[in-house]
C-alpha cells in the first residue's frame, strides 16, 4: 500500500511489531530465540519478500547443507539436501521414486510456486504445471508415501507433509509435504542471521523508507476506536472480526466467519544447550530443521491422536537447530534449540518432556545439554498473540475447503462484507507462513477497489 502511494499507519498492540518474527532472549543472556516462525523456505521463495533487498534492509538469510532431515531408530536417517539428485542418491532403493516424484515439480517450480502462494480461485497461468501439482498433492500423504518403498523415504514423506497439521489420511496432506519440499530444492530452508526478529524488521526499515509509521502498545478491540482511513487492513483471524466489527457485519457473513474452522494447537520450546544435539545420525547434525517421530505409521497415529483431541505418548516434533548456519545465536561453542509438537487446541499442558524423550531417543545424552528452557503451552501461544487461536499457529485449519475457501466462499479472500475492510491475516490465502503474500492479496483487493493500480 505504501508502494503504491497511500500513507500507512500500523497499530500494533504488543509493544514491539513483528507478530510470528519476533526473536528475544527467552533463557539465558546471549541466546537468541526465535519466539514463532525460525526457519524461512516460504519467505526465501516469496515473491514479496523477493521484492526487498532483505540483506541491505537487516535480513541475511543464512541456508543449512541440509534443509531437513528424519532420524529412525538404529541410527539411520533420510535428508533432503541440494539438488533432486543428490538427495535421490542418499534414498538407496527410493532414488527412482524420488526423482519420478520431485523432478517435474521442481523443474517446474518457478511456474507453480507464484500460484500456490496465492488464492486458488482462479484460472491457473500454467495449467499443465499446476495439473501435476494438484494431482500429487490433492491425495492424502498416506496415499502419495506408497509410491516409496524403504521406510526411510515414507518418513521422510511423513515429516514434512506433517506441517500441514492434519491427520496424514487426509486428502491435500501431499500438497503440504510436496510444496515444502519444492521450497527446499529451489531456494533451502534457511534461518536468519541474528533471528526470525530481523524479518520483521527489516519490513519496519522498507516501510520507514516509504514514509509508513508503526504505532505498538495499542491493542485494538473495535474497529470505532481506528482513525479514519480510505482502507483498513485487518492482520486478524474471523473470530476477531467478529469481535472489533461488533453489530456492523451482517448476521449471514457473521455465520459464514463462525463456520471457519482453526487447527490444533502447539506446545513450543526453546533450549539454551552447552553444545551441538548429539545426534546419531549424521544428516541430522547438518540439518537446520529435523522432524522427529519415527516411522510413517508412528508420524500418521501422532497426528490422529492430535486431531482426536489427545495429546499422543511420542508425539511428531519439529526441531530447528538455527546454530549450524548461524553462529551468532549462542555464545561460542554453545546452541540454541527450538522445537514444537502438534496438540489439542487450546491444551495448557507442558509437552516439554515428552519432546525431549522425542530428543533423546534420536540423539541420546541430548538432556545432559541443557542449561535452560522455555515452554510456551497452546494456551501461551493464544495469550501472547490472539491470532493463534487454540494455539493454532496458521489461524486456520489447512483442510482441503479452506485451501481452497479460506476464510469464507467470497470470490475475493481477502474483502469484508463491510466495505474498505479487508482480512489479510493468515487465515486468508495461501495461509499460515512467514511469505507476506496474505498481505499481498489483501493490498491488492483494497487498491483495485481505490481504483489505484498496483505497484509492480
Ligand atoms: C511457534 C511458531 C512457530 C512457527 N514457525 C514457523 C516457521 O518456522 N516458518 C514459517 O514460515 N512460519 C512459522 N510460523 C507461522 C508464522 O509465524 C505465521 O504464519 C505468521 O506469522 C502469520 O502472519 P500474520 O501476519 O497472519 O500474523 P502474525 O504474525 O501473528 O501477526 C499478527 C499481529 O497482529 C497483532 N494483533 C492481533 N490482534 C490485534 C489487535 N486486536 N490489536 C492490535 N494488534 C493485534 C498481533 O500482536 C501480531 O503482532 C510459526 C508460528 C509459531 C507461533
Amino acid at each position: 500500500m505504501a508502494r503504491a502511494g497511500l500513507h500507512v499507519r500500523v497499530i500494533e498492540g504488543s509493544e514491539t511489531a513483528g507478530g510470528g518474527c519476533r526473536t528475544g532472549e527467552l533463557t539465558l543472556p546471549g541466546f537468541r530465540h526465535d519466539i514463532c516462525s525460525a526457519v524461512h523456505p516460504l519467505a526465501a521463495a516469496s515473491p514479496f519478500f523477493r521484492s526487498i533487498d532483505l540483506a541491505a534492509r537487516g535480513a541475511t538469510l543464512c541456508t543449512p547443507k541440509v534443509a531437513f532431515a528424519h532420524p529412525l531408530d538404529g541410527g539411520r536417517a533420510a535428508a533432503v539436501a541440494g539438488s533432486v539428485e543428490e538427495t535421490a542418491g542418499g534414498l538407496g532403493r527410493d532414488a527412482g521414486a524420488y526423482r519420478r516424484l520431485f523432478g517435474p515439480l521442481v523443474r517446474d517450480v518457478g511456474l507453480t510456486l507464484p500460484e500456490i502462494l496465492a488464492p486458488l480461485r482462479s484460472v491457473p497461468r500454467h495449467p499443465l504445471a499446476m495439473a501435476r501439482f494438484a494431482l500429487d498433492g490433492l491425495p492424502p500423504a498416506t496415499v502419495l508415501a506408497r509410491r516409496l518403498h524403504t521406510e526411510e523415504g515414507r518418513a521422510l514423506l511423513a515429516g514434512v507433509a506433517a506441517h500441514s497439521m492434519l491427520p496424514l489420511s487426509a486428502p491435500v496432506t501431499s500438497a503440504f509435504g510436496l510444496l515444502l519440499t519444492m521450497t527446499a530444492h529451489a531456494v533451502g530452508w534457511p534461518v536468519v542471521e541474528g533471528g526470525s526478529g530481523r524479518l520483521a524488521g527489516a519490513l519496519l526499515a522498507e516501510l520507514a523508507a516509504l514514509g509508513g509509521e508503526v504505532e505498538t502498545g495499542r491493542w485494538v478491540s473495535s474497529l470505532d476506536e481506528l482513525p479514519p482511513a480510505r482502507a483498513v487492513l485487518l492482520d486478524l483471524t474471523p473470530s476477531q472480526l467478529i469481535a472489533v466489527a461488533g453489530d456492523r457485519l451482517t448476521g449471514r457473513h457473521q455465520a459464514a466467519l463462525r463456520r471457519f474452522r482453526y487447527g490444533p494447537g502447539v506446545c513450543k520450546v526453546d533450549w539454551a544447550l552447552s553444545g551441538p544435539v548429539p545426534w546419531q545420525a549424521a544428516a541430522c547434525r547438518e540439518a537446520g530443521t529435523v522432524h522427529l517421530g519415527g516411522t510413517l505409521a508412528e508420524v500418521a497415529h501422532s497426528e490422529a491422536e492430535v486431531t482426536a483431541g489427545r495429546l499422543p505418548g511420542r508425539p511428531y516434533c519439529i526441531v530447528a537447530q538455527p546454530g549450524v548456519a548461524d553462529p551468532t545465536r549462542a555464545p561460542a561453542g554453545q546452541q540454541t534449540l527450538w522445537a514444537y509438537c502438534h496438540v489439542p487446541s487450546g491444551s495448557a499442558v507442558d509437552a516439554s518432556g515428552l519432546i525431549e524423550a522425542q530428543i533423546e531417543r534420536f540423539a541420546p545424552g541430548f538432556r545432559d545439554l541443557i542449561l535452560a528452557r522455555s515452554v510456551r503451552t497452546a494456551a501461551d501461544l493464544e495469550k501472547y498473540n490472539p491470532n493463534y487461536v487454540g494455539g493454532d499457529i496458521n489461524s486456520g485449519a489447512g483442510t482441503l475447503l479452506q485451501t481452497v475457501l479460506r476464510p469464507t466462499p467470497r470470490w475475493n479472500p481477502y474483502r469484508t462484507a463491510l466495505p474498505g475492510v479487508y482480512l489479510c491475516s493468515s487465515s486468508t490465502p495461501p495461509g499460515g507462513g512467514v511469505h507476506g503474500m496474505c498481505g499481498v492479496g489483501a493490498a491488492r483487493a483494497a487498491l483495485a477497489d481505490l481504483h489505484i493500480s498496483p505497484p509492480v
